[in-house]
């Protein structure tokens, strides 16, 4: 007699199975070891030094299979946008010649960042001068909806400091990178909607990020503990922290 309640044990032991996989490849990881430049818009220095370290989540805080494949999900919808793109008639270079991603590395290699692409050719959008720095996120409806109405310079400040400090990064490799906007591409994964956005240049923001990395690693190298973002563990930004209880113990 067929089991009426197997299919939900299966599916359950084969998502299992999935999320440990995945897991399992992200743990066997080694450290990136330098400080990652898409990251400088986090809004607590010492959160962002935890990571920068590498310093381990608090228990029940570790990255669950659910999350990894929200991380893939985006990659591969990445790819396609690139497609998209391309089908547009942009020259949208995605790799250096060897193969590489397209980055640079800053502070004798503890700064590193990859970006999505580089726009070389826009035929006939005369709106998009080139080079362009290119970046591309996926987001539920709710936030691309909000990206849409308020820019991402407001709705989403972590990639609007991305944005400028790539620019300033990669221009001495690309010269006119931080000159022209930038293109960025969200990409609503619930309907498909597509937004884009050309975000100029900000020298002060990339300063301010590039001043406040050389003060984590600065505070790192001294073994000294970056301040917290708030006063209280209730603190909106403390509440999802993945090392809140760690935090807490030490001192303020
Ligand atoms: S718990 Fe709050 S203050 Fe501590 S590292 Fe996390 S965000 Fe920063």
């Amino acid at each position: 007699m067929l089991d009426f309640n197997s299919r939900t044990t299966f599916e359950d032991h084969l998502n299992q199975r999935i999320d440990a996989a995945l897991v399992g490849e992200r743990a066997a990881v080694p450290a990136r070891g330098y400080l990652g430049a898409s990251r400088l818009g986090v809004a607590c220095d010492r959160a962002l030094q935890f990571e920068f370290t590498d310093t381990p989540r608090d228990p029940g805080a570790s990255l669950v299979g659910r999350t990894l494949r929200i991380f893939e999900i985006g990659h591969a919808l990445e790819e396609v946008a690139i497609r998209w793109l391309r089908a547009s008639g942009l020259d949208l270079v995605t790799r250096t010649r060897d193969g590489g991603q397209i980055g640079f590395s800053v502070a004798g290699g503890r700064i590193r960042g990859h970006a999505d692409g580089v726009v070389f050719g826009a035929p006939n959008m005369p709106a998009l001068q080139v080079p362009a720095l290119w970046e591309c996120k996926t987001m539920n409806a709710k936030a691309w909806r909000e990206t849409v109405a308020k820019g991402v310079v407001l709705a989403k400040p972590i990639y609007a400091v991305q944005i400028a400090i790539y620019q300033a990064y990669l221009e001495p490799a690309l010269p006119g990178v931080s000159e022209h906007p930038a293109l960025f591409t969200a990409i609503n994964k619930d309907t498909a909607e597509l937004h884009h956005e050309l975000v100029p240049f900000d020298a002060t923001r990339a300063q301010a990020a590039s001043d406040r990395a050389v003060r984590i690693l600065r505070a790192t190298d001294a073994h000294e503990l970056l301040p917290r973002i708030a006063h209280d563990p209730t603190h909106f930004e403390c509440r999802f922290c993945p090392w809140a209880e760690r935090c807490w113990r030490l001192p303020g």
